[in-house]
């Protein structure tokens, strides 16, 4: 594929019209383009800031077609587009992030095999397809593991932890019809991740290490510097670039990682897209992941990712809207992102608060002073 500078003034496909499309469209319209975005939600968040929105399921042909005649460039926000939406994008449109990255990190057992042969440490792993291989992985892994599906799981969906034969109950009826992988449970000090973002004429560029919490499997809230020491920080980046460079990536890459306590850095999931765990780019970096990843597919240089501060993100999920909204006069040093989305379910995304710090700990005792959460 001929590598194109798209300027200004073109306009940007995005497939998928949730939080992160909404937030690369709005760097992308500072910058001066035009986006398209599809989804099969009328006014979904990124339709809400879009200037064409194609309302089509993924699969549609004819939302493909659209969106094809219309943009310029076609990028996406989330892993799971259709494969033949991608291929006829390749075919009828300029895609410079391709599909090969979506078909690895798509399924869990490809990616692990790639972060594998890409020389990377992961925790011990083994397929569990049907019964007789559970079988075998439980003889080798043991307790305590977890069982994962291989496709479509997020915030710990398609999981399950167990401690003992008897956890495997739930999982049994699952079990040869969906395939699934069986994972060491690690004992971790902390879990981290790192953003990189490679541009079509190969420039790479990398975000400082987070540091992340999660609570009930959901992204709580993100810490930047992270607190690990300096050698294990330079080990987590140099594997997200690595990686990077082994998956021939274009467009952006989010590496999850463990610190086990044994001290080392494993490699956990990726992500081909911008991450939740770097909206603190947004106001904590010279550059934000989303404006970033704009430049990226657009052909144009990239930017500085210099941290200007240290930095906590807080989720804001559907049960914490209204207290954080009753609390909004207190937001003095706190800048507040609504995606725009009508029913705040509880544990739905809904956007997240990003409060600056002298140190992290500044930053963290300023949001438990909105008393909101207990960090
Ligand atoms: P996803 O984010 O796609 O749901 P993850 O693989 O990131 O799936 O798992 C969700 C969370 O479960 C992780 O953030 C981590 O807290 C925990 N977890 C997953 N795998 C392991 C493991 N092998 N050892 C310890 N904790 C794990
Ligand atoms: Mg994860």
């Amino acid at each position: 594929m001929k590598q194109k500078t798209i300027l200004p003034g073109q306009t940007i496909g995005i497939l998928g019209g949730g939080q992160l499309g909404r937030m690369m469209a709005i760097s992308a319209k500072q910058m001066g383009y035009r986006i398209a975005v599809l989804d099969p939600v009328k006014d979904c968040p990124c339709a809400q800031v879009a200037d064409i929105a194609i309302v089509a399921d993924y699969d549609d042909p004819e939302g493909a077609k659209k969106m094809a005649e219309c943009a310029d460039v076609v990028t996406y926000e989330f892993e799971n587009v259709d494969v033949q939406t991608v291929d006829y994008l390749q075919e009828n449109s300029y895609l410079p992030q391709g599909g090969h990255l979506l078909e690895i990190t798509k399924d869990r057992l490809n990616e692990k095999a790639a972060i594998c042969s890409a020389g990377l440490p992961v925790v011990p792993y083994m397929p569990v397809r049907n019964h007789d291989e559970l079988k075998k992985a439980i003889a080798e892994i043991g307790f305590p593991s977890v069982l994962k599906t291989t496709q479509g799981g997020y915030d710990g969906k398609g999981q399950y932890v167990l401690k003992s034969e008897t956890d495997l109950e739930e999982a049994l009826p699952y079990v040869g019809k969906t395939p699934f992988e069986l994972e060491k449970w690690l004992p971790f000090e902390k879990e981290i991740s790192v953003i990189v973002v490679r541009s079509t004429t190969g420039e790479t560029s990398v975000f400082p290490v987070a540091e992340n919490i999660h609570r009930h499997n959901i992204l709580h809230h993100t810490l930047v510097p992270a607190r690990i020491s300096d050698s294990l920080r330079d080990e987590a980046t140099e594997h997200a670039l690595h990686l990077a460079e082994a998956l021939k990536l274009v467009g952006t890459l989010a590496v999850e990682m463990f610190v086990g306590t044994d001290g080392k850095v494993y490699v956990n999931e990726t992500a081909p897209r911008p991450h939740n765990s770097g909206h603190f780019s947004i106001n904590a970096c010279e550059t934000s992941q989303f404006e970033q990843h704009v430049r990226a597919i657009c052909g144009l240089p990239l930017s500085s990712t210099q941290l200007l501060k240290p930095v906590i993100m807080i989720n804001i999920l559907g049960e914490h809207v209204q207290p954080v909204l009753d609390k909004i006069d207190l937001l003095t040093s706190a800048h507040l992102h609504l995606y725009g989305k009508d029913a705040a379910k509880t544990g739905r995304k809904m956007g997240h608060l990003t409060i600056l710090g002298d140190t992290v700990d500044e930053a963290i005792e300023q949001a438990e002073r909105l008393g909101i959460w207990k960090i």
